[in-house]
Order: C-alpha cells, then sequence, then structure tokens
C-alpha cells in the first residue's frame, strides 16, 4: 500500500519538498522564513519580480511615447508599440526556448516531464512549436498591445486616475510589490471560469493540449483566453496609475507565462554554479492532472477553494475522491 506522506509520480524531477503555502500566509509568525521567502534569491522580489519591474521601466523609458502623442490614436504609435512587442516576446520566449530545448543545455536536469514534447495531430499544423508560436504571435501580442494602447491612450486624455511617479514613489513601489499576489487572484478567477465545462471545451483546451508545456506554450491560448488574461489591466483603469505601471503590467504576465511553461523547475547556467527557478512545479501539476492547482500558490487561493494538489500522495487521493464526487454527481445519459 502508498503511503498517504509518499510523493506520487509526476513522471520526471519535482522539487524535493511538497509544495507549501507561503510563510507569509502561516499562522503563527515565521517572520525569519518571511525575510527570506521576500529577500532571499528564488523568493518572492528575485530575481521575477525585480526583473520585470526593470524591463518594465526600461520599456517605459525608451519604448512609450508621450501622452501628447497618445492622445489621438493613430497608426504609427500603435504599430511601434506592437513591434516592440513582437520583438520583446521573441527575444524572451527563443532565449528560454533555444537553451532548454534545442540547445538543450541541461538535458532533462529539473525537467518535470522527463519524456521531449511530441507532436500530433492535436496541435495546428501538426507541430507543437508552430501552433504555439503561431497563437501567441497573431493573438496574444494583439491583444496585449491594444490593451497597452487603450490604457495609454484613455490616460493620455485624462479618463482614467493617473498618479505621477516621481510624486508617489512609495505608491509606485508598493503596486510593484503586490502585483504578483494581485494577478494571483485574477488569474485564478478567470482560470476557474474557463473550466467551466463549455469554455473548457470551446476556449481553455486550445491551452491544455500542452500536456508537456514548452516556453512556447506560455501564451498559446484561444484569442478569449488572452482578452481575459489581460483584462487584469483593467486595475490600472480603477487605481490612480501611469504608464511605467500600465507597461510593466501587461510585460509580467507576458512574461511570467513564458517562465512558466518553461517545463523545468530550474535554470543552470555556468555549468551549474548558477541556478534560477523556471516554470512552478504547482502550474506543471495543473497541467497534468487539471482540475487542480488553478492558481501558482504565491497566494493561498487553491488551498481555500479545495483545489490544492502539493506533490503528496495524500494530496492525490483527495483530488481523486474529488473527481469521483463530481462524475457520481454528473447526470447520467438516458438510455434509449
Ligand atoms: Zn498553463
Ligand atoms: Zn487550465
Amino acid at each position: 500500500m502508498v503511503h498517504e506522506t509518499e510523493r506520487v509520480d509526476t513522471g520526471g524531477w519535482a522539487p524535493p519538498e511538497l509544495i507549501e503555502i507561503p510563510p507569509v500566509f502561516v499562522w503563527p509568525p515565521r517572520p525569519i522564513d518571511v525575510f527570506k521567502f521576500v529577500f532571499g534569491w528564488n523568493g518572492y522580489l528575485y530575481p521575477y519580480t525585480v526583473l520585470y519591474a526593470g524591463l518594465g521601466f526600461l520599456a517605459w523609458w525608451y519604448l512609450i511615447p508621450d501622452f501628447a502623442e497618445m492622445k489621438n490614436l493613430r497608426f504609427d504609435w500603435i504599430a511601434k508599440l506592437f513591434l516592440e512587442n513582437l520583438a520583446i516576446i521573441i527575444v524572451w520566449t527563443s532565449f528560454w526556448h533555444l537553451r532548454l530545448y534545442v540547445q538543450r543545455a541541461q538535458d532533462t536536469e529539473y525537467k518535470f516531464n522527463k519524456r521531449w514534447p511530441k507532436n500530433s495531430d492535436l496541435f495546428l499544423f501538426g507541430n507543437q512549436f508552430y501552433d504555439n508560436a503561431f497563437l501567441t504571435l497573431v493573438s496574444a501580442v494583439p491583444i496585449w498591445t491594444a490593451y497597452l494602447v487603450l490604457t495609454l491612450w484613455a490616460m493620455a486624455n485624462g479618463w482614467i486616475p493617473y498618479v505621477d511617479a516621481r510624486e508617489h514613489p512609495i505608491y509606485v513601489a508598493l503596486f510593484v510589490l503586490l502585483l504578483p499576489l494581485f494577478r494571483e487572484v485574477h488569474f485564478y478567477a478567470i482560470h476557474r471560469l474557463v473550466h467551466w465545462p463549455v469554455l473548457y471545451r470551446w476556449i481553455h483546451s486550445v491551452h491544455h493540449k500542452n500536456s508537456n508545456p514548452t516556453p512556447w506554450s506560455g501564451l498559446a491560448m484561444h484569442p478569449a483566453e488572452h482578452v481575459l488574461l489581460f483584462s487584469s489591466i483593467l486595475l490600472n483603469w480603477i487605481i490612480p496609475s501611469n504608464p511605467f505601471m500600465v507597461v510593466m503590467h501587461l510585460l509580467r504576465i507576458s512574461l511570467n507565462s513564458v517562465v512558466d511553461h518553461t517545463g523545468f523547475g530550474k535554470v543552470v547556467f555556468v555549468d551549474g554554479k548558477a541556478q534560477i527557478d523556471g516554470a512552478s512545479y504547482s502550474h506543471y501539476l495543473h497541467h497534468r492532472f487539471f482540475e487542480v492547482n488553478y492558481s501558482d500558490g504565491v497566494v493561498p487561493i487553491d488551498r481555500l477553494f479545495g483545489t490544492f494538489h502539493d506533490g503528496s500522495q495524500k494530496a492525490h487521493n483527495t483530488m481523486n475522491e474529488r473527481f469521483k464526487k463530481k462524475n457520481a454527481k454528473e447526470p447520467s445519459a438516458p438510455t434509449p
């Protein structure tokens, strides 16, 4: 008999520890663990939150036109932003893809699924890479750009609340710090929605064809799911914002989706001497078992709603019980 505390086999490398609730959300407080979680390497801030903030700053500084120019929707600046987003996503995704899947720099070390992805007729053009790249470049980037353009245009015209970053730097820093938490809750909500059977069949199944995801799978979704995913930016229509906050918010969604689908828990550089976290094990388990871990676990929202899978046999049994109950509830087809 399999002991309940044992790990469930998930097809390849798994982190040595079960997925835990971040120490920020546990009681009694564990201040040292909180400090390590927030400031430690491969923690809440470093490298990704800080990296996305830095890239967002550079993008805003060098790529975003002045308010005067953005007051009117004109082809030139909109096309420029579209091409810039296209270039950003191609460079970022290719970086991970080339290193991990073409060069295979670390072979299957830290790969959640020890098999390499296989093409099948499920994919557009019968090829996972073409399917994923097509959906990313032809749907994700235009929809990401549309949200960016509409938000900046509305801001340039004074239709949505604006805050000057130089006058309120602490407010802007707090936004950078808290955005990942908001993203988790937003993503959980839209993700549960698209797992509703009708929407799953029409929309979300496009993303779930990637049972063995690669970096290009991150934004490989049905256009309707892109509309939902990037709708997170509507937060900046409600709270006082500025172009940096808008650019960084959208950039974070795109870049993080790619990292979360690298398929590798850790990515190693310099002969293994440097290591950064890649995809979350939590989202990999979602791709493997579907109706668990709708969020990435930074906020314990899955635990709250009973959809958490920490990688243990016990969580696996709970999940199977839940599936059995759900199937029992579904009305059986009338017999002729
Ligand atoms: Zn996914
Ligand atoms: Zn899903």
